[in-house]
Parts: C-alpha cells; structure tokens; sequence
C-alpha cells in the first residue's frame, strides 16, 4: 500500500528541486508530497460530545486519538450552519455567495463549478467520496462515489452508486460507511496517492443507535446546562425559533415514545425509519424503547419535568450513536496504522456543524450564535508537518480546501475565499492570520424557523444582523458572556465597537463578494 519513498520530496529550500529522499521517518525536515487525505466528516455532531473538547458528557477514545497524536483546533468555526450549505463551502474553499449553494430547500449545487476533489484529480490523486452527499445533484470530481440518497436512514439503508443504482444493505449505516472506505482504500495501488470523503449520516437527528448500543448511557443521567430555560431577553430571533426541546422535539419521531393511540406530526416518518428493521431487529429494538415508553405515559409529567425528561432521552439515544462513530474512526485509524500509511495520510476529522446539546433549551443548529457556528476539527498530520496539540488561531471550513492543495503541491486558485492553513500545521504563528470571521444563514422561513441573518465575529466579540421580515441587531462580548445571553446592542458604551465591527462587516461582504440581501438596513 505504501508509496514508494520517491514520493516524499525535499521541499522547505525555495527552490523546488526535487530531491528523492530515503524516507519520511529517516529525516525529519522533508516533507510529505502528495500526502493521501482521509477526511472523516459527520453531521451534526458537536464539540460538546466530544471527549477531547469537553468531559462533561461521554468519552470518545478514538475521537480522542486523533486530537492526542495530531492537532486540535480549538477555534474552528462555519460559515453557515446548515448541511447542504456547509459541504459546499467545504468543497469549494466559498462562502454560499461564491458556491450559491445557500440553502437546502432551494438550492441544487452546480456540479460543474470547481472543487477540490477536482483540482486534487488533476494533480494526479484517486478521489472517492462514500455516505452522506445532500448536495440535490449528483458528485462530480470523484473516480468513485457511493452516496446516500438525501438524509439516508440508519437501518438497513440504501445506497446510490455510481451507475445510479439503488441497493439496500443489510446492516448499521455507520459501519457500512465505513466498511465501503476502507474497501476503496484498499484497492488503490502502491504509486498514487488518494483523497478520500468519508461522509456520515451520524449524528443526524433522528437519533437511531446501533442496536448493540441500544441500552448503553440508560443509567447515566447528564447535567442540564444552566441556560437550558433561558427566555431570550433581548434577543428576539431566538424568541420565534422552532428547535425548542420541550416545544419542538417530537415525542414520537426524536423520543421514540411510540405507543397505541398516540399520534405526532412525524410519527409517519418514524414509522418508516424503524420499519426498516428486520422483525428479529425490531424485538430488539422495542425491549429498548417499549418500557421506557410505558414508563413515560404512566408519569404523565409536564413543563420542567417533560423539558427534562425530553432532554435525558436526547442526550441519551445521541450519545449512543457517537458511540458506534467513534468505533468507526478507530477502525480507520487501525486500518491506516496496520497498513503503515500514517506517516504519509493526513487524517482530518469534522462536522459539517456543531449542534445545541440544550444550551438555549435548544437542539438543531442554524444560528450564528457559539455552538452551532464551531464545529469540531482534529487531525492527524503526515510527516513533515510537525505541529502538535492546540491550534487556537480562527479558521472555518472555507480553509479546508485550500489546505488540502496547497499540501498537494497545487496552487491555490484565486477565486477561494478560505486560507490555507498549513503555516498553523507547520506550527508557525502567521502574523497576517485573520483576525474576524464572515457568517451567512439564508434558509427561512423553513423547517426550525431560524430568521435569515449574518454578521461577524472576532476573537472578542460577535456581531448579528436578523434581516427578511426582521431588522434586529445583537451584539455579544464573548470574554464576558460566551453564552450570549446578553445582546450589548444599542448601549452606548458600545458604539464605538458596532461602528469596528460594521465596517469589518462590509469589508468581509465585499471581499467575499456578498452583497447585503436585504433591504432594511439603515444604519450601515
Ligand atoms: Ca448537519
């Protein structure tokens, strides 16, 4: 599997001649060319319930892995919090404005616009993207491809392939996944070098675990974040959401409290999800949830006592499929270990958003606001690159193309709004790094009810304009309040930092070539 070490090319003297050297491992300065790129990306699963970012929940060993041995970003950020959205600036290195990829009831993404895997193919590399696509049209830029038709379901599930078949497999999505990588992964030759997206439908509302996992976290009671009923003083877009756990979240479709006579708005849908179930699975699967169920209806409970109850069951069936991803990365990592392909891989775990673990009272993702705009990302590094432990500079996941070719020895198109973040892998401190970051949800009205808006966030503060059938600013000092609970907007001790930050906001819009889409805006 491993390339010869012709591959591995002297290159920190400026100029590029090419020198073979003995191997990665005998000298320490040279540095990876071409390394291969497994890029392990998930959905919706976020930092919080991840044990190298935050202990208060579960414990991700594998996740855990990755962070110990390689690189941790401990400010990495989006640029909208949305799934379609969110692979299209991935993919092309564009906000939404470059990539018009905006949202994921209107949009079909142009496949014919250029993209990483495309440039990387160019270069020479094998490409393959296997799971989760969400993008309408079909992949372009890819040697090979396996995708899950829209959200894809859990169990059982099906696959479109590449000759636009659609087959069922019998099994647990994540696995699957994960099985069909490490087969493409296996077949590439010796001599070139391959990217491969490794895209998860985990940790996708609504929730479904593995079946052996299906009783793991149920004696373990998790610890209600301390602005889980917050009011939203002040904040009058956080007021009209949909994505409130006691007034949102479905008893039936998120909490599987199925029983005679009991209906829900998404009830339908969940019977199809779990009538996927083979009968032998489904057994299974109800000695779970039938008693839990029973329980529930018998207590008949009401305001905090469902908010709460409603919470544990979320925190619980989520936490059980983390447990089957983080199995699933430590197979890639064994895999990659086994094969002795470490030194020469870079290993790239994210998400395509973080997600409310009930911060706000919420779940879903969408706003501007900490813990849906961060989203996790670790790696491991191929030789050369020497970096170790935390990254705190601020990157978004407009970056990930341009790092990715620029380690690929390709020249970073000028058109990619993102910045290549190899200098922060090389462990040097750039002094030019960007010192704020652009944000833009455009996806209302629709499912969850989160207004339109963007804004901009430094190191210190963030702020947010909700625009469309609104005109509201926010305002937050995150040193001060990292939980944005106080919109500073319009006190006039802070004046002087929203005339900073509106015309740091500008500049970004116009750098980023992303006109303001509104038409209330007077205060500019
Ligand atoms: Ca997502």
């Amino acid at each position: 599997m491993k390339r010869p070490n012709s591959k591995f090319l002297f290159s920190l003297t400026a100029s590029a001649t090419a020198i073979a050297l003995p191997s990665c491992k005998e000298a320490q300065q040279e540095i990876c060319q071409q390394p291969n790129i497994v890029y392990i990306m998930t959905d919706d699963h976020t930092a919080q319930m991840m044990s190298c970012y935050d202990k208060r929940y579960i414990s991700t060993p594998n996740l855990d892995r990755i962070a110990r041995d390689g690189v941790r970003f401990t400010n990495s950020f989006v640029a909208n919090s949305l799934s379609g959205p969110s692979r299209a600036c991935m993919l092309t290195g564009k906000h939404s404005s470059g990539n018009k990829f905006y949202d994921n009831s209107t949009c079909v993404f142009d496949g014919k616009q250029q993209t990483f895997p495309k440039l990387l193919q160019k270069a020479g590399y094998k490409t393959a993207i296997i799971g989760k696509w969400h993008l309408e049209s079909l992949p372009t830029g890819f040697d090979h491809w396996e995708i899950i038709p829209g959200q894809g379901d859990y169990y059982n599930p099906s696959f479109i392939t590449m000759q636009q078949d659609t087959i069922t497999e019998q099994g647990y999505l994540t696995n699957l996944i994960t099985d069909k990588s490490l087969k493409w992964i296996d077949e590439q030759g010796p001599n070139t070098p391959f990217c491969i997206l490794i895209h998860h439908k985990a940790v996708h509302r609504n929730w479904l675990p593995e079946l052996k996992y299906l009783n793991e976290y149920e004696d373990k009671t998790f610890p209600l974040p301390d602005n889980f009923y917050d009011e939203y003083e002040g904040r009058e877009a956080a007021k009209s959401q949909e994505m409130h756990i006691l007034k949102d979240m479905d008893l039936i479709y998120d909490n599987k409290a199925l029983a005679d006579g009991k209906n829900s708005r998404l009830k339908a849908t969940y019977l199809n999800f779990i009538g996927r179930l083979s009968e032998e699975e489904r057994k299974i699967y109800d000695a779970t949830y039938d008693p839990i169920t029973e329980e529930f209806y018998e207590q008949n409970l009401q305001g905090k006592d469902l908010a709460e109850w409603k919470y544990q069951r979320y925190m619980r069936d989520y936490a059980k499929v983390v447990k089957s991803l983080d199995d699933n990365v430590g197979r890639v990592l064994d895999y990659l270990e086994q094969k002795g392909l470490l030194e020469n891989t870079l290993v790239v775990y994210t998400s395509d958003q973080g997600f409310y673990m009930g911060e706000h009272g919420w779940f879903d993702k969408r706003f501007m606001y900490e813990e849906s705009m961060r989203t996790p990302l670790v790696m491991m590094l191929p030789e050369g690159y020497n970096h170790k432990g935390d990254i705190e500079q601020m990157v978004q996941n407009i970056d990930y193309a341009p790092t990715f070719l620029e380690m690929a020895g390709i020249e970073i198109p000028e058109d990619i709004h993102g910045e290549s973040m190899v200098p922060l892998l090389k462990g040097e401190e750039p002094k030019e790094w960007r010192k704020s970051l652009y944000y833009h949800f455009y996806e209302y009205p629709a499912e969850h009810m989160v207004k339109r808006h963007y804004g901009v966030r430094t190191e210190r503060y963030k702020l947010i304009h909700f625009y469309n059938d609104i005109d509201v600013w926010e305002l937050y000092d995150l040193k001060e309040d990292p939980k944005e609970m106080h919109n500073l907007y319009g006190k006039a001790e802070y004046e002087p930092i929203v005339k900073e930050l509106k015309a740091e906001l500008l500049r970004l819009q116009e750098q980023y070539n992303n006109p303001v889409r509104f038409s209330t805006e007077k205060d500019r």
